[in-house]
């Protein structure tokens, strides 16, 4: 197995809990690292497969098929002829788009991340808001000759003894 040459593919298969994965990959020494690390980490929980493992969890990754200058296309192929074999989407734990899965991981952060803007956003304009509606009552603190706003009594007083203001009064 020449691990170096990137034309070549491996098909493999990951135990997790006695549940399959199956997964292609150019590079399986990696892949295997990759994905431990992703079961190890927090932000891909939205997978199923990082999903399922917990710290007691049994990993096994096994080598299923080797193909010496395999096309992407080709390999990815390979990998869906798997999935439907073994039936590791409805039964074990790939994903709807296993062959896609990096875009895919990468378009769900995405959503995440759009969601939690959305969520701050919107908290955002009912702080806004709030202040609006403050803003609204303090109006009452207003000088309509100079179209001034003022915040509290003290500063309006403030206003009327200034010259700007007795200049406008005077015309
Ligand atoms: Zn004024």
């Amino acid at each position: 197995m020449d691990v170096m040459n990137q034309n070549n593919g491996w098909l493999y298969k990951i135990l997790l809990n006695d549940k399959i994965y199956i997964g292609s990959t150019r590079n399986p020494k990696e892949r295997k690292k990759c994905h431990l690390r992703r079961c190890i980490s927090n932000n891909y929980k939205h997978i199923k497969l990082y999903k399922n493992w917990t710290k007691t969890s049994k990993f096994e990754f096994i080598i299923l098929d080797y193909f010496e200058n395999i096309s992407d296309y080709e390999l990815t192929k390979k990998e869906s002829e798997r999935i439907i074999y073994y039936d590791s989407i409805k039964n074990g734990l790939n994903s709807k788009n296993s062959f896609l899965s990096e875009e895919e991981d990468l378009k769900q952060r995405r959503e995440a991340g759009k969601r939690y803007r959305e969520k701050h956003n919107k908290k955002v304009c009912q702080v806004l808001k709030k202040n609006r509606l403050e803003h609204k009552k303090n109006s009452s603190f207003r000088c309509d000759l100079c179209n001034f706003n003022f915040g509290c009594k003290r500063d309006l007083d403030r206003h009327l003894n200034t010259k700007r203001h007795q200049n406008k009064f005077s015309l």
